[in-house]
């Protein structure tokens, strides 16, 4: 089963078209990470999903009804679309109890409320007002209140970018495994790649409004279609294949007279060598890890990362290699 299906999707404002003709679908219970430099048209497109802005072309497919045909787009309400923001917009007015239970059926609500308070662990909160709780703890209540109605997509817009970083990666670590256990299909827009990896079942790239990559985080990091999906989710060396397979041993030679290797710094070791042919350029300290840049005899450079403990000496000459096992990979430019 799909919950959603976005088949050629486009939105232009004056000048700047920030979709453009985006397709994807999406599985049952499958959490994708959208991720972009700011201003690629991440939260245009949700806005489209949600029913917030009308698409110019294609349609939006929810749970197999078609919500927006560029026609008549079912209005938000209508969607059973959750939505959680960085700001999370909670009512001011409102207690914790009756902000979550806002879109609940009357019925359902105490329960539903309990239920939900219990979920993002915030059990006897109910009574209290949105200026009482800390960043986290509003988040979680925005969560709450976006799942309390049982949406059939929730669309997540940055909504950890507010909290300090520690925090972060515990109220996302908590929101990723209300969402598993919930089984609730979800976008999360994130600018940070290592949440993208981390957090989605697939992870969609996208660039001046278009999807260029969707696929498994092992892949998008690993097998990036280009040298921009490459560059954004991590750090990667790129060298004219000749040049690496001359300067960096295990590299193999060249699948095109043209390729451009990509190597992942992780994946170039080296050996202090006398007579080495690199030599150490710079030495970064990074906590866990030394990143060296090493300055290859074309006069190139490639980072290496290296156990903390491995500490050597700037102007050591080496000789680079490719780690065991890791091959460099063919990219395109962009
Ligand atoms: P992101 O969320 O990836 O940072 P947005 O979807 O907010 O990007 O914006 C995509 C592009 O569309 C940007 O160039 C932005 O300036 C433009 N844009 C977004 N909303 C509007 C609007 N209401 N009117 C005009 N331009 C807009
Ligand atoms: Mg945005």
């Amino acid at each position: 089963m799909t919950s959603l299906r976005v088949d050629h999707v486009s939105k232009r404002f004056e000048g700047v078209t920030a979709v453009d003709n985006v397709s994807f679908e999406m599985g049952d219970h499958e959490v994708v990470a959208l991720v972009g430099p700011s201003g690629c048209g991440k939260s245009t497109l949700l806005r489209i999903l949600a029913g917030l802005q009308p698409t110019e072309t294609g349609t939006v497919e929810l749970g197999g009804q078609v919500v927006d045909d560029g026609h008549r787009p079912v209005p938000p309400e209508g969607r059973r679309v959750g939505l959680v923001f960085q700001e999370h917009a909670l009512f001011p007015h409102l207690s914790v109890a009756d902000n979550i239970g806002f879109g609940v059926r009357d019925g359902d609500r105490n329960s539903r409320v309990g239920y939900m308070l219990e979920l993002v662990g915030l059990g006897g909160y109910d009574g209290r007002y949105p200026h009482e709780l800390s960043g986290g703890e509003r988040q979680r209540v925005a969560l709450a209140r976006a799942l309390a109605p049982r949406p059939a997509l929730l669309l997540l817009d940055e909504p950890f970018a507010s909290l300090d970083p520690n925090l972060r990666s515990r109220v996302r670590d908590d929101v990723v495994a209300i969402l598993r256990s919930t089984l609730t299909p979800a976008i999360l827009v994130t600018h940070d790649q290592k949440e993208a990896l981390a957090v989605g079942d697939r992870v969609a790239v996208m660039q001046a409004g278009r999807i260029i990559q969707i696929d498994t985080p092992e892949r998008v990091f690993h097998a990036p279609i280009n040298c921009f999906v490459a560059a954004f989710m991590g750090e990667a060396n790129f060298l004219p294949w000749g040049v690496a397979a001359a300067e960096i041993f295990g590299i193999g030679d060249p699948p095109t007279p043209t390729a451009i290797a990509m190597v992942r710094p992780d994946d170039i070791t080296f050996s202090v060598e006398a007579d080495g042919a690199a030599s150490v350029d710079v030495a970064e300290f990074r906590g866990s890890t030394w990143c060296y840049t090493l300055r290859l005899p074309s006069g190139g450079t490639v980072r290496s990362l290296q156990p903390h403990l491995e500490r050597i000496a700037v102007g050591s000459r080496v000789t680079p290699a490719m780690r065991v096992g890791h091959v460099p990979v063919v990219v395109a430019e962009d």
